[in-house]
């Protein structure tokens, strides 16, 4: 899929394990489970934004960048790990946060990923109530031209076409690893938000021609919105690989799985959470993967997958949160 034409910078532990979930598979009566440590990105504990920002401050360095500005809620993942890539490249980052999430606990309020951000030297930024972080980052971004510095401005997630490639190149890294140990992998199942993990994972099988099929639980408590992100986000990444002539394919988010709302906990999110730990010693987090995993298992549940097939469950990371929600596993947590 001519990847090697885009510039990348290349900080992310790859390729990611790819290993067996076998008392979880046994305890369900099967699929063959399978998980994608993408937890294991290596950068500032990492996860998935990790590979998006290979491409992202790629182009941001690129075009003569030196400051990255990013958005999202105190406790995302995304922001950590982009103040986390501006450190390395010796880059200044800004973080325009947002309270999206109604705790206020100190745990949440200055714990977990808002503590790593400020750790790692970046500007934070937390919005008023009722303030754009759009507006926000044009701005600041504004302010800071004046000053003559130079800088790029990331979406929420990271997700457009250039992040999204992180994912393309994820999905052939999954065709590979598939290939070399004799596995035909029917399903990746991801948590879904800002929709470019799995619009990259659905361009990129689409590319390769593969029979991989993904799912993606939505996390929001909005499946349709967040369908509509990942289909846009797909039809761009293939516009921006230059597949765009072929018949774009279909996108299936999971309904039901994303509780009361974005950042909240459900008592089936702890249950995965809790079960992951006990079953197979992986740290699954509250808000992405403790509810995908939540939908996987209902998925299962429900018949969906036919015993022999293999189904790869792909770990996002988010693990720092866990000490930010840390009051809502108090009691066996
Ligand atoms: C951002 C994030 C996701 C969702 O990825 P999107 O590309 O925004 O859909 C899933 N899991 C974790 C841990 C994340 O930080």
């Amino acid at each position: 899929m001519q990847l090697a034409r885009f510039p990348r910078l290349r900080f992310a532990h790859l390729p990611t394990p790819l290993e067996p979930l076998t008392r979880l598979a046994r305890e369900l009566g099967g699929p063959h489970l399978y998980v994608k440590r993408d937890d294991c990105t290596g950068l500032a504990f990492g996860g998935n934004k990790t590979r998006k920002l290979e491409f992202l401050v790629a182009d941001a360095v690129a075009g003569g960048a030196d400051t990255l500005i990013t958005a999202g809620g105190v406790q995302s993942n995304h922001v950590r790990q982009t103040a986390a890539a501006a450190a390395r490249l010796d880059l200044a980052c800004h973080l325009v946060l947002t309270r999206n999430v109604p705790r206020t606990d100190e745990d949440y309020v200055s714990g977990g990923n808002i503590q790593l951000d400020r750790l790692l030297g970046a500007g934070v930024h937390v919005l008023p109530e009722g303030e754009n972080r759009e507006q926000a980052m044009d701005g600041l971004a504004d302010r800071l031209r004046a000053q003559g510095r130079r800088p790029y401005v990331i979406p929420v997630g990271g997700s457009n076409a250039v992040g999204a490639l992180g994912y393309v190149a994820a999905a052939a890294e999954i065709e590979r690893q598939a290939e070399e140990r004799d596995l035909l992998v029917d399903h990746v199942v991801v948590a879904a938000s800002s929709g470019g993990t799995q619009a990259g994972l659905v361009a990129g099988f689409h590319g390769l021609r593969s029979r991989t099929r993904v799912i993606g639980i939505d996390v929001e408590a909005d499946a349709d919105v967040t369908a509509a992100a990942v289909r846009r986000h797909a039809a761009e990444t293939l516009a921006h690989l230059g597949c765009s002539e072929a018949a774009t394919p279909g996108v299936e988010v999971v309904a039901g799985h994303g509780g009361d709302g974005y950042g909240l906990p459900s008592t089936e999110m702890i249950d995965a959470v809790q079960r992951l730990a006990r079953l197979e010693g992986l740290i699954l987090d509250p808000v992405y993967t403790g509810k995908a995993m939540a939908g996987l298992i209902a998925l299962i549940a429900a018949g969906r997958f036919a015993p022999s097939e293999t189904v790869v469950f792909l770990h996002t990371g988010g693990q720092p949160a866990l000490f930010a929600y840390r009051s809502a596993f108090a009691g066996g947590g």
